[in-house]
């Protein structure tokens, strides 16, 4: 208790000697309108929309007299490889035997890459017993109602087999719906990092109407009466993969740090600046989702230019996070700066609607998580009449703060809630409460200073320390 007060006061003291801007709800509101303007076409990662954004930020970064971590020509741009790996439907196949159809509405897979397998009838209410272990089996789908996937896969897996070939009942196809899915996943593709090994494909499952059984070769009456697990032999997915490679860019700036020692610690800002581009001919704007954060990770670094926090402040402006936090994985992949120097990450994303002096934080009550940030952040909110709520845990896993997280690094993140208008096409800034911007950005303002500053890196506190914490509810 002493040691934070003290941390405080000596706080107080650097303040008194930088003056202390105030966030200007004005200027949020427009870099919100800005990012999200057709414009920028929704900020898909790598398309030129998302480029614009960086250059945006990287603007601002340069005027603010931030220090780049990069290389010239745009010397705030960290660029990473990505690819967008799609199927192409019509060069595509199943085989299975000698015979061989192409993928179409009757014939769909989430497998983007090749698979060889065996193939394993399986009647309806029978176990397969060990014959499945290792090989995919086909079996028809349920007979009523739309069929639960997660459900089957389970049992598949638990059978032992490695993937699961849905086929038609004779009676009544239920499905289509599955096999649309499926081609809009192919055609949609899957990103992943050049080289990183990993399988873009969904999850192990393919489904057949009847007519494409037929053309297999399968005699679905036949099938359909039989009473013991028949092998069906080879059967062969062959997917036509294009991959397109994409370069992205992170923007980082740096705020050097006024104590000799503690200057070569860094605490971490994040926002990320992409979002889903235009879909289906519709413009995404992303107002909340995430011009709200990038607009005040780029507020706060205004307000802070002149603070003289003891360590370093680094504010990055990730892209890829739609697509699953490739940005901040790219980072921390290839960190510009020393990992270890990394004291903490301080995340926000969607930090512009829901109450004007509300906010989720995170981790709130998460083992080996929840530590000094979410104390010291308790205590700033308590300043400012803000109301922390504890709902947020529930998406400790769904920003860039966990790729810090899992790096070891202390990392807390801010969230202003679920909203109908998530991932539509109506996330627009006139939804957005610049005020909200405002007291968001003096919060983190508050927050990043006290990390900064703080004579020890954070840290967690035992479950002891954070159990009796009481959280509002909203
Ligand atoms: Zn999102």
């Amino acid at each position: 208790m002493i040691r934070a007060a003290a941390a405080f006061a000596a706080t107080s003291l650097l303040l008194a000697q930088a003056p202390i801007l105030a966030p200007d709800a004005t200027r949020l509101k427009a870099d919100v309108y800005t990012l999200a303007s057709p414009a920028f076409e929704g900020r898909l990662t790598g398309a030129p929309g998302q480029i614009k954004a960086a250059h945006l930020v990287a603007d601002r970064f340069k005027a603010l007299g931030l220090q780049p971590l990069g290389k010239s020509p745009e010397p705030y741009f960290l660029p990473y490889g990505l690819e967008l790996r799609t199927a192409t439907v019509a060069g595509s196949t199943f085989t299975l035997g000698s015979r061989s159809i192409p993928f179409g509405p009757g014939a769909a897979t989430y497998r983007l890459t090749p698979l060889e397998t065996k193939l394993l009838f399986v009647p309806e209410g029978v176990d397969p017993g060990p014959a499945a272990k290792g090989q995919w089996i086909a079996r028809f789908a349920p007979a009523s109602g739309e069929p639960d996937f997660a459900a089957l896969l389970q049992a598949t897996a638990a059978s032992g087999a490695t993937g699961l070939l849905l086929l038609a009942r004779p009676e009544k196809d239920t499905l289509a719906p599955l096999r649309e899915r499926a081609l809009r996943f192919l055609q949609r593709g899957r990103y992943g990092f050049p080289g990183d090994g990993a399988s873009p494909s969904g999850p192990p499952l393919a489904a057949l109407d009847g007519a494409s059984c037929h053309a297999l070769g399968l005699d679905l009456s036949a099938l359909h009466k039989a009473a013991a697990p028949i092998e069906l032999g080879a059967f062969r997915i062959a997917p036509k993969m294009e991959v397109t490679p994409l370069t992205p860019v992170n923007v980082a700036g740096l705020l050097p740090g006024s104590d000799p020692k503690l200057k070569d610690e860094i605490v971490v800002l994040s926002a990320h600046e992409d979002h889903l581009g235009i879909v289906n001919g519709q413009l995404h704007p992303g107002a909340d989702d995430n011009a709200s954060g990038t607009a005040v990770l780029m507020e706060v670094a205004r307000l802070l230019k002149e603070a003289k926090p003891r360590r370093s402040i680094l504010f990055l402006s990730v892209s890829g996070e739609e697509l699953g936090l490739f940005g901040s994985r790219a980072f921390v992949a290839n960190p510009p700066v020393p990992l270890k120097a990394i004291v903490a990450d301080l995340n926000t994303d969607m930090v512009g609607r829901n109450g004007v002096k509300t906010i989720a934080v995170t981790p709130a009550r998460i083992p080996d998580a929840t530590g000094t940030l979410t104390r010291d952040t308790r205590e700033i909110a308590a300043e400012l009449g803000f109301t922390l709520t504890d709902e947020a845990d529930e998406y400790w896993k769904r920003s860039d703060h966990y790729t810090f997280a899992k790096a070891g690094i202390p990392a807390i993140f801010f969230f202003g809630g679920m909203e109908p208008d998530y991932h539509q096409a109506t996330d627009t800034p006139d939804k957005v409460e610049p005020e909200k911007l405002a007291n968001v950005a003096e919060l983190l303002r508050r927050l990043t200073l006290k990390v900064a500053d703080s004579d020890t890196r954070p840290s967690a506190l035992p479950e002891s320390a954070w159990k009796a914490w009481k959280w509002p509810s909203r």
